[in-house]
C-alpha cells in the first residue's frame, strides 16, 4: 500500500518523475551537477540578498557549499548556506513545476515513447533529477529571513511528498540523497571527487568534500585560449548554462581597445524555442574583474541573441554599477554594440570555413537573425549577409547567400530580386517567376512566414535594392518571344474590356513585354502591400 503522504505532486512533477525513475539514461551522475548547480544558485542569490537586506538569518555564517558521503548508510548530503527556502517556497518550487516548458518537455517524451534517454539529454529536469539515484529525498531547508521557520521536506519521488517542522535547520538547504540499490557509488568519496573535479572550480563559493576544500575559483574566461581545453569549455558551459549537451559554437577572445572585454560565448545547440518552450531568457552574464555583476543582464546584447550563453567581463565597468544603473548605462550599450559585431563576425568565418556546419547552426538559429534584421537597424547589413536562401539558380535543398547572388549577376544589375511564398515549387509555378528567368535574372525564394516582414525591412544589400519581383513597377528589358503580338488597337480592346469586368478587384491593367508563358499576372502596384501581406491582413480581420 502506498504511503498517504500530506502534500501531493502537480500532476505534470508524476509525469516527470515517472520518466525520470525509469529512465534509461545512463548518465546518472549529472544530478549531482544539478544539485550543486541548484546550492550555487542559492549563494548568490544570498550574496545579493547581503548587499540590501540587513536582516538576514545566520548573516556571519560563511557562503559554502558542504557535500559528505556516507557509505554505510549509502547517502549523499549536499548543504548551502544559500537563501533557502521557507513552507510556501518547498511546496511551489519542490511540488510544481514553474518553468512554462515543461509541458513541452513532456509532449516531446510521449512522441519519442520508450528511447526517452535522448531527451533528458536534452532538456535536463533539475532537481527531480535526485530521483534517478534515490529512493527518498530529505531537503532540510530555513529561509534566509529572520522570522522564518525551518522544514523538512521529504519523499520516495512517487505519489507526493511530506513537509513537518523543525528547530533544527541552519540558514540554507541540506539534501540528503538515500541511494537506490545499485547506485551506492555516489556514496563514495573517490567518485563524487571524480564528478566535482569536471566543474568545482566553475562555482564562485568554497566547495567542501567530507571536511576538504576541494575547488580553487577560476574565471575560465579570463584564461588564455591555449590554456583551455575543449572538455573544459564543454564543462563549464553545462554548468553555468545549465546544459546537458555539449555547445555548437565556442567563442572566447579578449580585447583591450576600445573597451576592455574578456568574453566566452556559447551558442548552444538546440533552439528551444523551437519546441514550444517560451521564449528563451537572456544567458550572458555581466563580470567585472571576475566579479558577477548580473547573472541575466537584458540589455548586455541585443533582445535577437539571448539564446546566447556564457560570460562577458569588462574592467571598465565601474565595479560599484548597480543592477539597475546597470541597465542604462552607456558604457553597456557600448558593449553591446561590439560584442554583437565580433559574434557576427564569427558567424561569417564559421560560414566560409565550415558551410555545412553553418547550414545547420542556420536551420536551427536563422529565427534569431531574420528577428535581428527587423529589429537592429545598426547591425542590418551585417545579418544581410547571414543569410540563407534557395533561389532559381541553386538546386532545390541547396542555399546560397546575397553575397554570391551578387557575384552571379551582372555587373550592371542594380537590384536583387526575391519572392516569398509557402514553398519552392508554390513560388515556381506563380506566373511572377518566368519573366525572370527568360532574362537570365536571378530570384531569391523565400519560404518562411516571417519572411515577407524581413524583408519588408530589409531594404538593401550593400548597395543592391532589394526588389520583390510581383512588384509592377520593375522594369525589365523587352525580349523576343514566340507567337504573334496584338496590334495596339487590339490591346487597347482588351484591356478596356478587363478593366471593366475587374474593375473591382484590381487598379489598373497594362500590356507589358514582361511575361512569356503566361498570359496575364497580377502584379502588386507602387506602394501597396503584397500578396503575402494582404493575406496576413486578410486572417487578422482587416
Ligand atoms: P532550476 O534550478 O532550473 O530553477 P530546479 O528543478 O533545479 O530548477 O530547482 C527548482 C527550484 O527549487 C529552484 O528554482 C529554486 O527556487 C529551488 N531550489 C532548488 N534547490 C535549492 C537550494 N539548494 N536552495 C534554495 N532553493 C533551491
Ligand atoms: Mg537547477
Amino acid at each position: 500500500a502506498t504511503k498517504e503522504h500530506t502534500h501531493s505532486f502537480q500532476a505534470e512533477v508524476r509525469q516527470l518523475l515517472d520518466i525520470v525513475i525509469h529512465s534509461i539514461y545512463t548518465d546518472k551522475e549529472i544530478f549531482v551537477r544539478e544539485l550543486v548547480s541548484n546550492a550555487s544558485d542559492a549563494l548568490e542569490k544570498m550574496r545579493l540578498k547581503q548587499l540590501t537586506e540587513k536582516d538576514v538569518f545566520e548573516s556571519e555564517r560563511e557562503l559554502q557549499i558542504e557535500i559528505t558521503t556516507d557509505e554505510e548508510a549509502k547517502t549523499l548530503t549536499i548543504t548551502d548556506s544559500g537563501i533557502g527556502m521557507n513552507h510556501e517556497e518547498l511546496v511551489e518550487n519542490l511540488g510544481t513545476i514553474a518553468h512554462s516548458g515543461t509541458k513541452a518537455f513532456l509532449e516531446k517524451m510521449k512522441e519519442q515513447g520508450d528511447s526517452n534517454a535522448d531527451v533528458i539529454g536534452q532538456f535536463g529536469v533539475g532537481f527531480y533529477s535526485a530521483f534517478m539515484a534515490a529512493d527518498k529525498v530529505d531537503v532540510i531547508s530555513r529561509s534566509w529571513e529572520k522570522d522564518s521557520e525551518g522544514h523538512v521536506w521529504s519523499s520516495d519521488g512517487a505519489s507526493g511528498y511530506d513537509i513537518e517542522s523543525t528547530d533544527e535547520a541552519s540558514r540554507g538547504c541540506r539534501i540528503v540523497i538515500h541511494l537506490k540499490e545499485g547506485m551506492e557509488e555516489f556514496a563514495t568519496e573517490a567518485r563524487i571527487k571524480g564528478i566535482l573535479e569536471k566543474y568545482s572550480n566553475f562555482v564562485s563559493f568554497p566547495i567542501q568534500l567530507n571536511g576538504e576544500h576541494i575547488n580553487k575559483v577560476e574565471a575560465l574566461w579570463m584564461k588564455s585560449k591555449k590554456e583551455i581545453t575543449e572538455e573544459q569549455y564543454n564543462e563549464f558551459y553545462k554548468f553555468t548554462a545549465h546544459a546537458f549537451d555539449d555547445p555548437r559554437y565556442i567563442m572566447h577572445f579578449s580585447a583591450d581597445a576600445p573597451l576592455s572585454i574578456n568574453a566566452l560565448l556559447f551558442t548552444p545547440n538546440e533552439n528551444t524555442e523551437q519546441f514550444g518552450m517560451g521564449q528563451m531568457e537572456p544567458g550572458v552574464a555581466l563580470y567585472c574583474r571576475k566579479v558577477l555583476i548580473d547573472a541575466k543582464p537584458d540589455k548586455l546584447l541585443p533582445e535577437w541573441l539571448r539564446f546566447l550563453r556564457g560570460v562577458i567581463d569588462s574592467e571598465d565597468l565601474p565595479l560599484s554599477i548597480s543592477r539597475e544603473s546597470m541597465q542604462d548605462s552607456a558604457l553597456v550599450q557600448k558593449l553591446n554594440g561590439l560584442i554583437t559585431k565580433r559574434y557576427l563576425k564569427f558567424l561569417e568565418r564559421e560560414a566560409k570555413n565550415e558551410p555545412e556546419k553553418y547550414a545547420e547552426f542556420y536551420q536551427k538559429f536563422g529565427r534569431f537573425l531574420k528577428e535581428g534584421i527587423a529589429t537592429s537597424f545598426e547591425h542590418q547589413e551585417q545579418l544581410a549577409g547571414l543569410l540563407r536562401f534557395e533561389s532559381s539558380m541553386t538546386d532545390a535543398g541547396k542555399t546560397s547567400s546575397f553575397a554570391e547572388y551578387v557575384d552571379r549577376a551582372k555587373e550592371e544589375q542594380e537590384n536583387i530580386y526575391f519572392l516569398t511564398g509557402l514553398s519552392r515549387e508554390a513560388i515556381e509555378s506563380g506566373p511572377y517567376l518566368e519573366a525572370f528567368k527568360a532574362r537570365g535574372l536571378e530570384v531569391c525564394y523565400f519560404t518562411e512566414p516571417v519572411d515577407q516582414y524581413v524583408m519588408d525591412a530589409l531594404p538593401e544589400f550593400k548597395g543592391k535594392k532589394l526588389v520583390s519581383a510581383d512588384r509592377g513597377e520593375i522594369e525589365l528589358d523587352d525580349i523576343a518571344t514566340e507567337g504573334t503580338e496584338l496590334g495596339k488597337k487590339e490591346s487597347e480592346k482588351l484591356i478596356k474590356f478587363l478593366e471593366e469586368e475587374l474593375s473591382e478587384r484590381i487598379a489598373k491593367v497594362e500590356s507589358s513585354g514582361r511575361l512569356v508563358d503566361s498570359p496575364v499576372a497580377a502584379l502588386t502596384p507602387k506602394d501597396a502591400p503584397n500578396a503575402q501581406m494582404r493575406a496576413i491582413m486578410a486572417s487578422m480581420g482587416q
